[in-house]
């Protein structure tokens, strides 16, 4: 079949706080491979375009095939993990954000590549080295939002934005992570849009 027209003209590399989707009202469940470690884990890889607005569920006659991804399963569960209930090993995650948004970008990135990719980016930019680099620590205190995103700028050399959840007791707490990638994902970029929503100026990083 002819492939689609790529309709996108950046990605946003999101990567979420286990703690702060976890300490929720509606809480989470451990993957059935076990507590996540303290890190951020992946959320996806996201084609945007450049006025804000996204494509999405583009190509239903390539849905997610977890054969395809059977050598990168392992680092997946670590780097990737899903706190989505009922617990569950991961796949219906993966699978959601390769129908969703993976297949968006598959004139760029086939299945296995948009995982792969993804999965490496998290590794050029360690968000939780870069905090505690600046003293900030999972820990349930607060910090100012501009400390988080000037940490995070100084080591990456890209601007990030913060998306904020609120915990049970309905403290803003730091959530999400946004950096963006260029459309060919061969590297960050300054983003062209940012997001929408609001944080407040002093956020929690709680523990997890
Ligand atoms: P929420 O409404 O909870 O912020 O986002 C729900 C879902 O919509 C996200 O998991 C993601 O799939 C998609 N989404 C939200 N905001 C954006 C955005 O700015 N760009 C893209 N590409 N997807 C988004
Ligand atoms: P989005 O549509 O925002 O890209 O992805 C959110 C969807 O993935 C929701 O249906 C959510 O239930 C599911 N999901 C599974 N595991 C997780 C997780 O660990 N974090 C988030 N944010 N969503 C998850
Ligand atoms: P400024 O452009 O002056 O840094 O921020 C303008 C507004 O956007 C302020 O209300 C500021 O709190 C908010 N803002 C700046 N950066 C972020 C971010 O990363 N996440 C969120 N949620 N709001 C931000």
């Amino acid at each position: 079949a002819l492939s689609a027209a790529q309709d996108f003209d950046f990605f946003y590399f999101v990567q979420q706080w286990p703690g702060s989707y976890c300490d929720t009202k509606q809480g989470c469940c451990y993957p059935s491979t076990g507590k996540p470690s303290s890190d951020f884990g992946i959320h996806g890889l996201w084609p945007n375009r450049n006025d804000g607005s996204y494509p999405s569920n583009c190509d239903s006659s390539n849905p997610f095939d977890a054969s395809e991804i059977s050598d990168l399963t392992s680092y997946m569960q670590t780097q990737w993990p899903t706190l989505a209930c009922p617990s569950n090993n991961g796949l219906t995650f993966w699978g959601h954000e390769w129908d969703k948004h993976g297949t968006c970008s598959e004139s760029v990135l086939n299945q296995h590549d948009y995982f792969a990719t993804t999965l490496s980016l998290k590794n050029e930019i360690n968000l939780l080295q870069a905090l505690q680099s600046a003293g900030i620590q999972p820990n349930g205190q607060k910090y100012s939002l501009s400390s988080i995103k000037t940490a995070i700028q100084q080591a990456s050399g890209y601007t990030p934005w913060v998306e904020c959840n609120n915990d049970s007791s309905g403290n803003s707490q730091l959530y999400q992570i946004y950096l963006c990638v260029d459309s060919s994902a061969s590297g960050f970029i300054e983003c062209p849009v940012f997001p929408r929503g609001s944080c407040g100026s002093s956020i929690e990083f709680p523990s997890f």
